[in-house]
């Protein structure tokens, strides 16, 4: 095979390799914010229930107060009973205590029905407050995981750009910048197989001379079609190739 060719075939392996490395480390904060996510459910829910309590605190104040203000009025009620001189006042008296006996009752059955809610209430924070911790706590370990996974990502980086430059030193300008130019082109796929008589990349019908001329990979030849260059490998040479990823622009764009 063309020595040139060859180089290519070498560099395209490596650069679908960093390419689908910078890709696994772009997904990463997302990874991160997507779990974020949860953690902000939790909290809220936490506050919310939080302000729930903090406003059934402050009816049950007001409703002890208004159980005072009754046991008030009619402790000054019974006072005024000495005081009683008619059976008409007598009768309109009764009828006034036993009204704020109802109205004490009820209060004091008001009172029972926010001390549920209040019990209620504070089981539900114990709860939320679990889910915040449990969140946090999810977060975080995951966070150390992918910082790991940055880290081996950025010394495999560093370790193929080297590579990388080894490889490009044997390579002729000219023809690196044109597998540059397609590659940009094509989102990060320049160099590809040639399989079926058909363009890997575009899947353009390769015509039968150039399948022929390819299979014999002594030059460098580009599909008709979409300009990327085609190499042509036997059955049991696939396996060692691999898959090869296309990347994004931005991708592209700031590696090289
Ligand atoms: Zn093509």
């Amino acid at each position: 095979m063309n020595e040139q060719l060859r180089l290519l075939i070498d560099l395209q392996k490596l650069d679908s390799i960093m390419l689908s490395t910078r890709l696994t480390m772009d997904a990463i904060p997302a990874r991160i914010s997507s779990h974020e996510g949860s953690l902000k459910n939790a909290e809220a829910a936490y506050e919310n229930a939080k302000q729930q309590l903090a406003s059934l605190e402050k009816k049950k104040k007001d409703k002890e107060q208004d159980i005072e203000d009754i046991k008030e009025k009619m402790q000054k009620l019974k006072q005024r009973t000495s005081e009683i001189k008619t059976n008409k006042e007598y009768q309109a008296q009764l009828k006034e205590i036993e009204k704020t006996e109802k109205g004490l009752k009820s209060a004091e059955d008001e009172m029972l029905s926010i001390m549920d809610s209040i019990e209620g209430t504070s089981k539900v924070i114990e709860i939320e407050k679990g889910r915040v911790a449990e969140e946090k706590a999810k977060i975080e370990s995951m966070k150390k995981e992918l910082e790991k996974e940055v880290l081996r990502c950025r010394e495999e980086l560093k370790r193929l750009k080297e590579d990388r430059k080894k490889l490009i030193d044997k390579i002729d300008a000219d023809i690196y910048n044109e597998y540059m130019t397609i590659m940009k082109a094509h989102r990060g796929l320049a160099v590809v197989e040639a399989k079926d008589e058909a363009c890997q990349g575009c899947n353009m019908h390769i015509p039968p001379q150039m399948f022929v001329e390819i299979k014999t990979g002594d030059k460098i030849i580009h599909c008709p079609q979409c300009r990327r260059i085609l190499y042509y490998l036997k059955s049991e040479q696939h396996q060692e190739v691999g898959s090869q990823k296309t990347a994004s622009d931005s991708a592209i764009a700031s590696h090289y």
